[in-house]
């Protein structure tokens, strides 16, 4: 700054750069984290120059608690916490609460509360069959053993079938055989549907618990190239507990440290959905239109699918 710059700056102008000097240090670890390609940080694109600290602001977070409901032949449940950014609907590290003091926080807004539901239903998604595993896992066996019981059974039957079929001498008598023996199929699929219908798991989530949390943050935008394009990434630090946060993941919207950076539309995405950087806008989930929605299913080996009945 020049000498004439400085005799004029204000002191809410020196508080500006003070605070923008404090955040470069803390902020420090989290640029080098995104310095160079491969070391972590950026995974698929590079630095396209200085990271540009922002002054420290307050940011509004929802810590909030979803109650898991399995509905199948039993109930379950299980409780998921889930903190939400609300600036950009981020999943973020759990809020440490625990020096936390009540504030007069204003109610979320429109936008917010639609990136809080869309999160929290990303997260649900995602963690539902973790947090569910036993139970679900419970029924998948019962499934497994129901389903091999009525392998045996239906394949016992019908060599008991056949055979009748072969001593019956009368033709009338061999035809009505033969006729029940080939409604067999029909019957092992009705079963089956049965044991569907029985076992069936209805996952539900309803939010029991939900607080604005204030608290204030370091941040930093970096500029970031991915073959010809530029974009900016904002890294942030929570102060309160010094937590490092990436940008939401364009696809599971998880904050994300280590980052591919799409081809087309440069959307930040986690190692997890970056698919290894190869990211033309066929394979960038979020260049895409919106697919098939992710859903629970069981893989139960069915051993009455191979059964060969009534022939
Ligand atoms: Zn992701
Ligand atoms: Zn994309």
């Amino acid at each position: 700054m020049s000498e004439s710059g400085r005799t004029r700056s204000s002191p809410f102008r020196r508080e500006c750069s003070r605070w923008a000097l404090d955040a470069s240090r803390r902020l420090r670890y989290a640029d080098r984290h995104l310095a160079r390609e491969g070391s972590g940080g950026l995974l698929n694109a590079v630095r396209a120059g200085p990271a540009r600290p922002r002054p420290r602001a307050p940011a509004r977070y929802l810590a909030a608690h979803l109650r898991l409901t399995l509905q199948g032949d039993e109930v379950r449940h299980a409780t998921l916490p889930v903190a939400v950014r609300l600036d950009d609907g981020a999943e973020v590290a759990s809020l440490d609460l625990a020096a936390a003091y009540p504030v007069a926080v204003a109610p979320l807004g429109e936008a917010e509360r639609a990136a809080a539901a869309r999160t929290l239903q990303a997260a649900f998604r995602r963690a539902a069959p973790e947090v569910l595993g036993m139970a679900l896992e419970a029924i998948a066996r019962r499934a497994r053993r129901d389903l091999l019981r009525m392998a045996d059974y239906y394949a016992s039957l019908d060599g008991e079938m056949a055979r009748a079929v072969d001593r019956t001498r009368s033709p009338e008598e061999r035809t009505r055989r033969e006729a029940k023996r080939r409604l067999l199929p029909q019957e092992l699929e009705a079963r089956r549907a049965q044991l569907r219908d029985r076992l069936a798991a209805r996952l539900g989530a309803e939010l029991v618990a939900a607080t604005v949390v204030e608290t204030e943050v370091d941040a930093c935008d970096i500029p970031v190239r991915r073959r010809t394009r530029v974009t900016t990434l904002v890294l942030r630090r929570r102060a309160g507990d010094g937590v490092l946060e990436g940008p939401a993941c364009a696809s599971c919207a998880r904050s994300a440290l280590h980052l591919h950076v799409c081809d087309d539309g440069l959307h930040p995405l986690c190692a997890r959905c970056g698919r290894a950087g190869r990211l033309d806008a066929a394979r960038c989930p979020a260049c895409r239109p919106r697919g098939t929605r992710a859903s629970l299913a069981l893989p139960v080996g069915d051993p009455t699918a191979a059964l060969r009945l009534g022939r």
